[in-house]
Formats: structure tokens, C-alpha cells, sequence
């Protein structure tokens, strides 16, 4: 079996690297980025989304967002042009419910099963091979797709039909998003207060308040490592698509709506491409205190 892995970002090329660890046959593309070091592990490059999933038994891609897979899929010279027969199309994207559902049905039209299955964990797992893998489809799908995932994932889970595993994505960045702000709203007080970050952290994190938030989020913040990890803009791609979707569904989200403006202004103050832990850097302004060792 042959599996063709697009998207070799930050997420895309351990998650790659890993299939080719387990002995699998993989052919690799990303329209941006290199990926000779992938070849030198014993990939075979590819030449365009089409030529990948041409040459695939099973097409697994991982790009920012929506319109990218869509292009990636449905576009010129993209998987739709080249996949063969009885292929299956895995979408590990973050991208919006609907979109996932879009995509689908373009390939169903054509015969070509597709599961939707974005991931949460960031790239150390993505390293580790420990992701949680949310997945969105039919059983006979993820059946044939679960091998495979359970390479890049320590759980998998179907949760429903095509898009189900993106709803259950944006549930997933809501929580990591309001969890990042409690912290920081936290240790800024506390730390304004005279208490040291790191004896809170240590004190609180065994307790009803600790997370795997925090426990991720924390140290980088004491260390004042801003690298992502997971960038502000990719977390304001995640907010949008959840506020679309709840408006869509007559859901008011006022909490998210809140955190997507704190991101908003971190955007404007050069934080784009900073780790989502730089959520700290909007209440540190506010307090004019910096939470470090
Ligand atoms: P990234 O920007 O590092 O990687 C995306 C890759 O896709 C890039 O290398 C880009 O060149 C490539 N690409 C874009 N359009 C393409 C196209 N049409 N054809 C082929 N390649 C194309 O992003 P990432 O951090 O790896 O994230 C990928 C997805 O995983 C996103 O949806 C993100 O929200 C999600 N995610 C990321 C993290 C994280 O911590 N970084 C965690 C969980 C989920």
C-alpha cells in the first residue's frame, strides 16, 4: 500500500516521517516547502498534488486551512485529477465543518471516500506519534484509515459523519483558547501580587484548576519562548470557522468572541506568528507585568 502525504508544515513532516518509520511506502509533496529530507529517509517525491494521489492508495493531506484543501483537492492539478479507484482521501486540516462536507461530496460524485480527521496535541506530539485524532466519516472508511492513524495518534476516535470530526476540532480550540486566557488572566495577578509564577504553577497544578494547557503553556511562558508550536493566526483561522459554524447554528459563543479579540490585537502587535501561548503578552501589556522566572 501506497500513501501520499501533502502538506510537510510544521504538523505534516513528523506526522510524515513517522509513517515512514512504520515501514510504510509514501510519496510526499507540498507546494511551498522542501522536502528533500523526507526523500532521504526513503520517500519518493512527488511532482503535484495529482502526480500524489496518482501514484496512492491512500492520500493523507495537512495544510492551514479551507481554501488550501480545497485546492489541494478539488483544484487544477490536484488530488480530484489524478486519485485512482477505491483510494480513500484523509483530510487531517483544521478547516471548517462545511468545508470538509464540501469536499466529500466532490469526491463521493466521483466514487472516492474521504474522511475528515483533524488532530490536537501540537507538534510534539505530532513528533511523538501521540496526537488525538478526531475523525469524521463512515466506519468502513475509518476502519481502513485506523492502521495508519494509529502511527501518527495515541487515540482515535470516529465521532459521526463527514464534518464531525472538524465540529469536534473547533470544540477542542475553543477550549485550549479560553484555557490560555484563564492562565494568563491567573498568573498575572498572581504574579502582580508578589507570588512567584513558577511556586502557582507547582502549587496548582495537581489540583481541579490543572490542565494540559497549562502544563504545555506554562514553562514556555516562565522561559519567555514564544516559538511556535501553534501559531496566533492559525488559532484565529480555528476561532473564525468556530464562530461561523455557531452562527450558522443560531449559537452565541461570547467567550470565544472575546479571546478572538485579544488575538486580533496580538495579530496587529506583531504576534501572528507567535505561539498561542503569546495570549500571556495581552494581559501582561494590560498589567504591566511580565509572569517570568
Ligand atoms: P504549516 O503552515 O506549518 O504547514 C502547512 C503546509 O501546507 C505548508 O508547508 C504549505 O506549504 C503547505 N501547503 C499549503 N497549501 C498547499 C497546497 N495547495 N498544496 C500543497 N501544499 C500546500 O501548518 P501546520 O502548523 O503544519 O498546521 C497544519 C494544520 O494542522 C492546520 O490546519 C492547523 O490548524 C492544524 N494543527 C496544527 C497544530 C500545530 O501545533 N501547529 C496543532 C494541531 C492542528
Amino acid at each position: 500500500m501506497t500513501i501520499g502525504f501533502i502538506g510537510l508544515g510544521i504538523m505534516g513532516r513528523p506526522m510524515a516521517k513517522n509513517l515512514i518509520k512504520a515501514n510504510y511506502k509514501l510519496v510526499v509533496f507540498d507546494k511551498f516547502a522542501k522536502f528533500d529530507d523526507l526523500v532521504s529517509l526513503g520517500a519518493e517525491g512527488g511532482t503535484s498534488n495529482k502526480d500524489v494521489a496518482a501514484k496512492s492508495d491512500i492520500i493523507i493531506t495537512m495544510l492551514p486551512n479551507s481554501p488550501n484543501v480545497k485546492e489541494a483537492i478539488l483544484g487544477k492539478d490536484g488530488v480530484l485529477e489524478g486519485v485512482k479507484n477505491g483510494a480513500l482521501v484523509v483530510d487531517m486540516s483544521s478547516i471548517a465543518p462545511a468545508a470538509s462536507q464540501e469536499v466529500g461530496a466532490a469526491l463521493k460524485a466521483k466514487g472516492i471516500a474521504f474522511l475528515d480527521a483533524p488532530v490536537s496535541g501540537g507538534e510534539p506530539k505530532a513528533i511523538d506519534g501521540t496526537l488525538a485524532i478526531m475523525v469524521g466519516g463512515d466506519q468502513a472508511s475509518f476502519d481502513k484509515a485506523k492502521p495508519i492513524l494509529d502511527k501518527l495518534g495515541s487515540s482515535v476516535t470516529l465521532t459521526g459523519d463527514i464534518g464531525s470530526g472538524n465540529v469536534t476540532k473547533l470544540a477542542n480550540q475553543i477550549i485550549v483558547a479560553l484555557n490560555i486566557a484563564a492562565v494568563s488572566e491567573a498568573f498575572v495577578l498572581s504574579t502582580k501580587a508578589g507570588v512567584d509564577p513558577q511556586k502557582v504553577f507547582e502549587a496548582i497544578k495537581g489540583g481541579l484548576a490543572g490542565s494540559t494547557v497549562m502544563n504545555a503553556k506554562i514553562p514556555m511562558i516562565l522561559d519567555g519562548n514564544f516559538k511556535p508550536g501553534f501559531r496566533i493566526e492559525l488559532h484565529i483561522k480555528d476561532l473564525q470557522n468556530a464562530l461561523d459554524t455557531a452562527h450558522d447554528l443560531n449559537v452565541p459563543i461570547p467567550l470565544t468572541a472575546g479571546v478572538m479579540e485579544t488575538l486580533q490585537f496580538l495579530k496587529n502587535d506583531g504576534h501572528a506568528a507567535s505561539d498561542h501561548s503569546a495570549i500571556m503578552r495581552y494581559y501582561e501589556q494590560m498589567a504591566k507585568i511580565e509572569v517570568r522566572k
